[in-house]
């Protein structure tokens, strides 16, 4: 039974659309079962009505025509139980409802089973029969067994049908797919799928403007690769073994071949570029190797993969220079990386939308430095061929429109517009201070990682830079950067807002911002190497580093250090020891340096809890919100599944933020927060009523936080925070913190 159910699942899974998948579940269903009848109801969310959309064994006319509300037959009471109906006499059944057009007068027997995704009905899987007998156990099991993998697939199929212009979609507004908000603004834009380098199966579609030229590309990426692999051996020649050179002869043999390279070109003529030909032609003979019995031949097919990667290189590295963009990109993929969005020239890139991730992920947060806006978390399906369609992204309500209809796009103007104005309002507060209506003020700070954020920071009117992500540089690279490069960099930034402090964070790479050329494989990366804990186990990593920033800030000392991910204080007294050992021994080479303020971040929970101890060696602290939510509630901050339950206005959240700056404040070390929740301008508003006095946030939030705390006092704010404290739920708090910002004026922030 395993086996068969595994072949429809993966089945199901590879299906082109929406109708395929249907068509394929009714039919394997009914095969595996050995009975009459397999139909799926699927879901209509406008009406919202249960449709049939595929049968074997009913009327196929009266597809798409039956449809049942929640209250309407036994689908209708499947959907809203979500519990299987198993009986022997369907028409005995009190819910039982007849719809001649299917013809199933001569049907006894029916299962009826929910399909649950996300505590939601998505359609409900019937089996029917002409015996009268209720179904055995075995088959009872199995129909549920293959309606919980199905219903993720399905919701997912469903989904990625809508965005298939050349298919029926779903019942449903057309194009739209739900995700997750991830930085906040609306835009209309076309889609750019990144070129992934050397990761064939992530190659898009592309139709090429210049199909000659794709094949001139081709034919020039073999020939390079071909020079690459007899340089190569030539350069190995008596220091490899003859079975490793071997390989060498294998890859160039196989790129002599006539049937790879015409399979290649064949593809690219029938209209796709040169990348989605190669991909498709290598599959192809890897899947013809990967059949047959000898296991020599069989594991060539993993050299026709790696001839494959070589190529699709030789190719990227020609296109990647030559890659036009539009002036309204819109980068889509599974995750974006840093590096791709750097590819974009400035100005053209208008959004990023991402398949995994979810607000805090650093591709959101690399989208509210930009400015632009990013939904996340839109779930696994396959975009390969929705290169430069056009494309609406919401990231208020974390949701997408591909190929709009005119509608849609109409009303996403108007919301543009509307926008536009709000920004227009608050480019009148820039020179203003950021102060309470009872005169107390408090400082805004910018969270920056990349260059390109200080021209955008420029003219924001903040007090200082509470966040440099100083991974950033090392992610947007292929290999480490040196000390050189680093002070470079550090230096630049250090200048910029000088005299303002600029608190510099060492190293916080691991968890969701791994290096591609320091991978760290772990079964649970947020638990794992990450951080403090890397660096301080890799001194060759942490040492140059803080010797750049130490040597950046000489002649401007406004330099502070921070180090992320601190779990335990002796973590910190190490960290600390490090940043003394860089300063002396870079006063023994002669480069004397201030000594920096040194600081620690709050993002675990142990930290919080050892605060007391910390504040004895750390001169300042700053909150991360955005892994203390992740580690206090246990929800991963990348996880769609659980993004529901990631929410900084968890009560648990405000007790733990409350206890924290309170006792930061006691002790008399200065704490911000630079977690996204300072980002929030109603979450401002309960920060401030903890007496919090200082933000750190991405450019785009920093007018809005500014309005809001501009229209508050403290004591109105500190009735907020203990209206909030009494709640039970985050919802509850986050209607209210609404409540509050409309009767404040600021309804026009509450737009999400
Ligand atoms: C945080 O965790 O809140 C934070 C500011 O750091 P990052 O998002 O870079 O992990
Ligand atoms: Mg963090």
């Amino acid at each position: 039974m395993l086996a068969k159910l595994q072949h429809i699942v993966q089945r199901v899974n590879a299906a082109a659309n929406l109708h395929e998948a249907l068509e394929i579940i009714v039919h394997q269903v009914k095969a595996a079962m050995d009975t009459d009848a397999c139909s799926v109801y699927v879901r209509d969310p406008v009406v919202p009505q249960y449709v049939l959309m595929a049968t074997e064994g009913l009327h196929p006319s009266s597809v798409g025509k039956i449809r049942m509300t929640a209250s309407e037959g036994i689908v209708g009471l499947v959907a809203t139980r979500q519990e299987p109906v198993n009986v022997a006499n369907a028409a005995g059944h009190p819910s039982y409802r007849f719809f001649p057009e299917t013809g199933e007068q001569q049907f006894s027997g029916l299962l009826a089973v929910p399909l649950v995704h996300f505590r939601q009905s998505v359609g409900v899987l019937v089996v029917q029969q002409e015996r009268q007998r209720v179904f055995a156990e075995e088959e009872v099991a199995f129909l549920v067994t293959i309606g919980a993998q199905l219903a993720a697939s399905l919701s997912y199929a469903a989904l990625g049908s809508a965005v298939s212009p050349h298919e029926p979609g779903p019942p449903g507004p057309v194009g739209l797919i739900q995700g997750l908000p991830g930085a906040p603004g609306v835009t209309i834009g076309s889609i750019v799928l990144p070129s992934p380098l050397a990761e064939l199966d992530a190659v898009p579609n592309r139709v090429p403007d210049d199909i000659a030229g794709e094949e001139a590309n081709f034919r020039r990426a073999v020939h390079e690769t071909q020079q690459e692999l007899r340089a190569s051996a030539g350069h190995m020649e008596g220091r490899l073994s003859g079975e490793t050179r071997a390989i060498f002869d294998v890859y160039i043999l196989i790129l002599g071949q006539d049937d790879l390279i015409q399979g290649v070109v064949a593809r690219i003529r029938k209209g796709n570029w040169a990348p989605g030909a190669l991909r498709d032609t290598i599959a192809e003979h890897a899947k013809v190797l990967e059949q047959v019995e000898d296991p020599y031949l069989r594991a060539r097919a993993e050299d026709i993969r790696g001839i494959g990667r070589r190529l699709l290189l030789h190719l990227m590295s020609d296109l990647s220079a030559a890659r036009g963009y539009p002036d309204d990109a819109v980068l889509l993929g599974d995750e974006v990386s840093l590096a791709r969005v750097a590819d974009v020239p400035p100005g053209q890139l208008k959004a990023i939308v991402c398949l995994r991730g979810s607000v805090v992920s650093h591709t959101a947060v690399l989208a509210r430095g930009l400015g632009i806006p990013a939904v996340m978390g839109l779930g696994p399906r396959d975009v390969r061929s929705l290169d430069g369609h056009p494309i609406i992204v919401d990231g208020y309500r974390g949701r997408v429109f591909i190929d709009p209809l005119p509608a849609v796009i109409q009303e996403y103007r108007r919301l543009i517009q509307q926008e536009g104005r709000l920004s227009t309002k608050l480019a009148a507060l820039r020179d203003l201070k950021a102060t309470t209506t009872d005169d107390v003020h408090v400082g805004l700070g910018l969270n920056v990682g990349l260059l390109t954020d200080i021209d955008v920071a420029a003219n924001l009117g903040v007090d200082e830079v509470g966040l440099y992500r100083s991974e950033f540089p090392f992610m947007a690279r292929d290999t480490f950067p040196m000390e050189q490069e680093q002070y470079e960099i550090y230096r630049k930034v250090l200048t910029a807002f000088a005299p303002k402090p600029v608190t510099m964070r060492t190293l916080d790479i691991g968890g969701d911002k791994p290096l591609s050329y320091f991978p760290t494989a772990e079964e649970n990366p947020f638990l794992g190497w990450r951080g403090i804990r890397l660096t301080l186990d890799r001194p060759d990593i942490f040492l140059p580093q803080l010797r750049a920033m130490l040597r950046a800030n000489v002649g401007l000392n406004n330099l502070r250090i921070m180090f992320p991910m601190i779990g335990q204080v002796d973590e910190f007294k190490a960290a600390r020891g490090a940043v003394d050992r860089a300063r002396r021994e870079l006063g023994e080479e002669g480069c004397e340096c201030p000594a920096p303020a040194v600081g620690a971040m709050l993002e675990i929970p142990s930290a919080l809890l050892s605060i007391s101890a910390l504040a004895r060696y750390a001169d300042f602290f700053s909150i991360g919100t955005n892994d203390l939510t992740q580690y206090l509630l246990a929800v991963d901050r990348n996880n769609p599944n659980v993004a529901r339950l990631y929410n900084n206005l968890d009560p648990s959240i405000i007790r733990a933020l409350y206890g924290v700056i309170r006792e930061a404040r006691r002790r008399g070390k200065p704490v911000s927060v630079c977690g996204e929740m300072a980002a929030d301008p109603g979450s401002a508003i309960l920060l401030l009523g903890m007496g919090l006095q200082s933000f750190s946030m991405s450019a785009s939030a920093v007018l809005r936080v500014k309005w809001a705390i501009r229209s508050f006092s403290c004591q109105r704010a500190r009735q907020v925070l203990h209206r909030a404290m009494r709640m039970e739920r985050a919802d509850s708090v986050r209607g209210m913190l609404n409540d509050e910002l409309r009767r404040a004026g600021l309804g026009e922030l509450v737009l999400a």
